[in-house]
């Protein structure tokens, strides 16, 4: 761990990138840089190992195919489940949120997750997709959260995890009453965006864990442009 220099892996950008992915890792290297924080952004593909030596995970979402092989090849490398033994941060996107529980509905079938974070995800009756909003778990220093959702899986959640937050609109793990999970360092979710540049404060709250600084004593920034584009998705959600 150090205040100076964050090595940020995102994983699999060949098969879960479909969401504007990219855009959480540019998030975090944009506050951790304007924070004097040097950033090493490792681009894993599904073909090479992953690293254990690194700060901060992320995995996106993506299409139900892909999402298979993303899930067979985490759990053969199990670098991912290392990484969050090791209570390194883990931000993990729609179907890599759901790849990190037990088991998931891709394509017509059950297929075994990583087992990360204690849940499971079966197929809904509809698609969940439009905002998603909610009112992060009192334990996060989230606040407000917002994004949007697209997926046909349905998540639940075991005792070991809790809810990222209560949903005020949308669908989130399955009916309307909770969105994500988080357990230790790691964080799953539906909230696309992407994720971090709609809710920097869960940006922040990636760089505090990975650092070990305290959030208030991370200089703040300007956060103008961000605070105008929530200020605008949810003044749309109460129209
Ligand atoms: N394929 C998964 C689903 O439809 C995840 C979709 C996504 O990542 N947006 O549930």
């Amino acid at each position: 761990m150090s205040t100076r220099f964050l090595r940020i892996v995102w994983l699999y950008p060949d098969l879960l990138s479909t969401y504007g992915d990219r855009g959480n890792l540019l998030v975090l290297a944009h506050r951790a840089r304007n924070r004097g924080i040097e950033v090493e952004p490792v681009l894993v593909r599904s073909d090479q190992r992953i690293p254990s030596e690194a700060d901060i995970y992320l995995i996106g979402g993506g299409e139900d195919g892909p999402q298979a092989g993303a899930a067979e090849r985490l759990i053969s490398d199990g670098g991912l489940n290392r990484a969050a033994d090791a209570g390194k941060p883990i931000l993990a996107i729609c179907a890599g949120y759901q790849i990190l529980g037990s088991s998931f509905y891709a394509s017509g079938q059950s297929y075994p997750g990583a087992g990360i974070l204690d849940l499971h995800s079966d197929r809904g009756e509809t698609r969940a997709v439009g905002e998603v909003a909610g009112e992060a778990d009192a334990h996060l220093p989230l606040g407000h959260i917002t994004g949007f959702e697209n997926h046909g899986g349905r998540t639940h959640l075991g005792e070991a995890v809790q809810p990222l937050a209560r949903v005020t609109h949308g669908i989130g793990n399955d009916n309307g009453s909770t969105e994500g999970a988080w357990a230790g360092h790691v964080i799953g979710t539906y909230m696309h965006g992407p994720a971090l540049a709609r809710n920097p404060q869960l940006a922040d709250l990636l760089l505090s864990w990975a650092t070990g600084l305290p959030l208030n004593a991370m200089p703040q920034l300007d956060d103008s442009w961000p605070q105008q584009l929530r200020k605008e998705r949810f003044d749309a959600l109460v129209e």
